[in-house]
């Protein structure tokens, strides 16, 4: 056996000498084509229609599988149709636990599956692993989904521990690795059974294609991911499956900066006097932060220079989010408080721009929201 790649090698290499025989192409070649043609009867060169498999689809896929030590990849259209894609293996009746503090879109799909297909769901704070075991042995529980760090409160779950526990009673363990990347955390190597990606997110990392992966460990979970997927055909499309592995070459280099940025905003932010909290779980691109008063934060994001006032993350520019009227509008007010996502929180994306400039944007918008009181008077 060869030994693994570092994940650096990987990416730089990702989709070199796929093209050898034909051209030595060092670049993964881009493959529009729909339709196959076949030599004869009973004859296909691999390739017969692209919902169920394409060429440039399949470097991707073979990447993604790689960078998370996954059996199969699969690349899909967005990271609601990954996760969309994972929950077709349940049925009517099956309960699925999933952790409290999640992306306000899969809350949405949840209550969805709930309400139209009679899935039920238990929520679950990442933490009590008594009650984790005590719901998991029920009859009907099938799966674990989780997000670490969490999202926005940045909370970090046991993957280990969860999958230990899980595992005593039968239950898959999924996790949503957008945050982290596996180049920060790799669930499958501690004991999960399914990762999900936003890839619009730090995968693909330049804010301009959406896009979802789901990875797993078994040939049985590939196996129905494949069918289902064929299926369904939330596939992604050739040219943004090139974009994707385009843009994974330089996640090693993205996400260094991203963090090393990051580090220096949250040491700014935790000396700002205007700022209560900093939520940073130590790693990646991600912070939150509650500002003292939630009165200030419109003026901040009108000020914000550099940062844009956007929804989305993991990209090269700085983007600010406010995850109450945003992300997790859908909540309800009262399971906001619950999980302490208050008007007055705000979430950044720290970009690749320089630290300084980003320190220096927040703190003249922080300051224009705190001055205009002596102003005006
Ligand atoms: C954005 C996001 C999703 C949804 O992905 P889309 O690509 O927007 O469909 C799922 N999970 C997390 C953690 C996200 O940030």
């Amino acid at each position: 056996m060869t030994k693994r790649e570092h994940i650096e090698t990987i990416l730089a290499q990702a989709g070199n000498r796929t093209d050898d025989a034909k051209t030595g192409s060092v670049s993964t070649p881009l493959y529009f084509s729909t339709a196959y043609r076949h030599a004869g009867l009973g004859q296909s060169t691999g390739y017969d229609y692209s919902r169920e498999c394409s060429p440039t689809r399949d470097v991707l896929q073979q990447t993604l599988a790689k960078l998370e030590n996954g059996v199969a990849a699969f690349a899909l259209s967005s990271g609601m149709s990954a996760i969309q894609l994972v929950f077709s293996q349940f049925k009517t009746g099956d309960e699925i636990i999933v952790s409290d503090d999640l992306y306000g879109g899969s809350y949405r799909f949840f209550d969805l599956l709930t309400d139209n297909y009679g899935l039920k769901f238990h929520l679950w704070n990442g933490q009590n692993f008594d009650q984790l075991d005590q719901l998991a042995a029920h009859e009907q529980v099938k799966g674990v989904w989780l997000e670490t760090p969490s999202n926005p409160t940045m909370k970090i779950i046991d993957i280990q521990q969860t999958a230990k526990v899980a595992h005593r009673h039968e239950v898959q363990v999924i996790v949503d690795n957008t945050f982290y990347t596996p180049l920060l955390q790799q669930p499958l190597n501690e004991g999960a059974d399914l990762v999900v990606h936003s890839a619009t997110k730090y995968l693909s990392g330049h804010n301009d294609i959406l896009a979802g992966a789901v990875i797993c460990k078994s040939q049985s979970d590939a196996q129905w991911l494949e069918r289902n997927l064929m299926t369904t055909g939330a596939t992604l499309d050739p040219f943004d499956c090139w974009l994707l592995l385009r843009s994974l070459k330089t996640l090693p280099l993205r996400l260094a900066q991203h963090e090393r940025n990051a580090k220096a905003i949250v040491a700014a932010l935790e000396k700002n006097g205007a700022v209560d909290r900093v939520l940073y779980p130590g790693h990646g691109g991600m912070i939150s932060f509650y500002v003292r008063r939630s009165e200030w934060v419109d003026t901040i994001l009108k000020h914000l220079n550099v940062i844009s006032f956007a929804e989305s993350l993991g990209g090269v520019e700085s983007l600010m989010t406010v995850p109450a009227i945003q992300t997790h509008a859908d909540l309800s007010e009262e399971q906001r408080q619950a999980k302490h996502i208050t008007a007055n929180l705000l979430r950044l994306s720290v970009g690749l721009e320089n630290s300084d400039d980003l320190i220096d944007d927040l703190t003249q918008a922080i300051q224009a929201a705190i001055a205009p009181a002596k102003v005006a008077k």
